[in-house]
């Protein structure tokens, strides 16, 4: 049973899967797509501290990078008309270049030059000849006709040309972002200032980390899941800790949130039963839309705006706190960071166990990625998919997304997975 005290109303898995007011998860990620805009809001922050923001203009380049031609290769740098049409071509070394350092003059035929990786071409010269192929002694060096002109030269701009858009508003700058503001010689850059978060959780059973758990108390997971994902994701986040579930602390919570922040989060008090009382708050300070999502977990979804802020309702699961983040909270607000994010990568692979699946919903089961015994990859579920049960997230390295219409998949199936995490930041 419930807080609230209706074991029916309140357990979603009792309401009908068929419920025709249900919503595809894609149509609710659309209705909150187009309702959402990037934040007004410009600064200019030093190179290193634009990591994990959002550019709010285009980096256009201000010169070639790499800036001049250059060797790819320790080696000789030849004129490529010096080699030979057969047999061996015998070249007269006349210096030494070495990165970050120049070679006066014009390589003429018949000569050649040391060169080192990354040191400048020196006039004249087009092909770089790998040390390891030619045969050297004092200043004659012999190279063969198995050489290519023009081969390993790295020539000027390969990477970013001057005057190139080379990183669009709305671009994310993780760590290769970053590196190539490095190359530009930036000292800053603009990016949209930080998105003001602040989150809480709802429910008199909640007990906070420090206090013992009194009779009928669970410890707050909620607003530690919350916390860990608004930190990655580089908002500006203010924990407001648990609201008991008593309609004026409520609606001074939400009052005082919404004089400051963008967005608002909640986790529960937002499913049938308590959604009436929550309702009637909202229905004073904002516009708040209270739906059913046909997924699981993470049925009920509140979205709308309350005075400024954008508001979020999640459920009070832990589990469906996890997923509907994923699936709508992360990309919002990344939406309202200045972003156009992209849907989840996601892929196909076997299932190595059966799954359990009603149709009449996209479920987001849990699942771990190997390989089977002959190598290829498989899903293989996490066990117990209860939306309390947060260590099925934990063992998980990917949600196996099961279709609306789907039933039970057998083992052997072909099932879509969204991988966690990616590569790189
Ligand atoms: P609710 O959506 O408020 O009906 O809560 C659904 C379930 O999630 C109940 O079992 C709650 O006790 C649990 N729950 C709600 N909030 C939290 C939280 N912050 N941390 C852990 N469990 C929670
Ligand atoms: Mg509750």
């Amino acid at each position: 049973m419930t807080e609230s005290g209706n074991p029916i109303q309140n357990d979603p898995s009792c309401q009908s899967d068929h419920d025709p007011q249900s919503l595809p998860v894609t149509a609710a990620w659309e209705r909150i797509r187009t309702d959402l805009a990037p934040v007004r809001g410009i600064e200019r922050v030093s190179t290193r501290l634009a990591l994990g923001r959002v550019l709010a203009e285009p980096v256009t380049s201000g010169i070639d990078v790499p800036a001049h031609d250059n060797a790819a290769m320790d080696g000789y740098a030849i004129r490529g008309n010096d080699i030979p049409g057969s047999g061996n071509a015998t070249l007269r070394c006349v210096g030494t270049v070495m990165a970050g350092h120049t070679l006066d003059g014009h390589l003429q035929s018949g000569e050649c030059a040391r060169i080192m990786t990354g040191a400048p071409m020196p006039a004249g010269a087009d092909t770089v000849i790998m040390q390891e192929n030619v045969h050297r002694d004092g200043d004659q060096v012999v190279i063969t006709a198995d050489e290519k002109a023009g081969q390993n030269v790295r020539p000027a701009g390969e990477d970013l040309r001057q005057g190139e858009i080379v990183l669009a508003a709305g671009q994310r700058v993780g760590t290769a972002e970053l590196g190539m503001l490095g190359s530009l010689g930036l000292v800053e850059v603009p990016v949209y200032r930080r998105l003001r978060v602040a989150f809480f959780s709802t429910g008199d059973e909640l007990c906070t980390a420090g206090s013992s758990l009194g009779p009928g108390q669970i410890y707050d997971s909620n607003r530690y899941t919350l916390y860990a994902a608004l930190q990655a994701l580089g908002a500006e986040a203010t924990d407001m800790g648990v609201i008991s579930d008593d309609p004026d602390t409520m609606e001074k919570a939400f009052a005082d949130a919404a004089s400051f922040a963008d967005a608002i989060i909640t986790s529960g008090g937002v499913s049938v039963g308590d959604a009436d009382f929550v309702k009637t708050i909202m229905n004073r300070l904002g516009q708040v839309g209270f739906w059913k999502i046909a997924m699981r977990p993470g049925r009920p979804l509140a979205f709308g705006t309350i005075g400024e802020a954008r508001f979020f309702g999640l459920p009070g699961n832990p589990v469906s706190v996890v997923a509907t983040w994923y699936q709508f909270v992360q990309p919002a607000l990344r939406r309202m960071m200045g972003e156009d994010p992209e849907p989840p990568t996601t892929f196909r692979v076997r299932t190595a166990t059966d799954l359990r699946k009603r149709p009449g919903r996209t479920e987001f089961q849990r699942g771990i990625l190997q390989r089977d015994d002959a190598g290829e990859l498989v899903v293989t579920t996490t066990g117990s998919q209860g939306s309390g049960i947060l260590r099925s997230v934990s063992l998980a390295d990917c949600f196996i997304v099961l279709p609306h219409d789907s039933g039970d998949v057998a083992a052997g199936t072909m099932v879509d997975v969204q991988p966690f995490h990616g590569v790189m930041g």
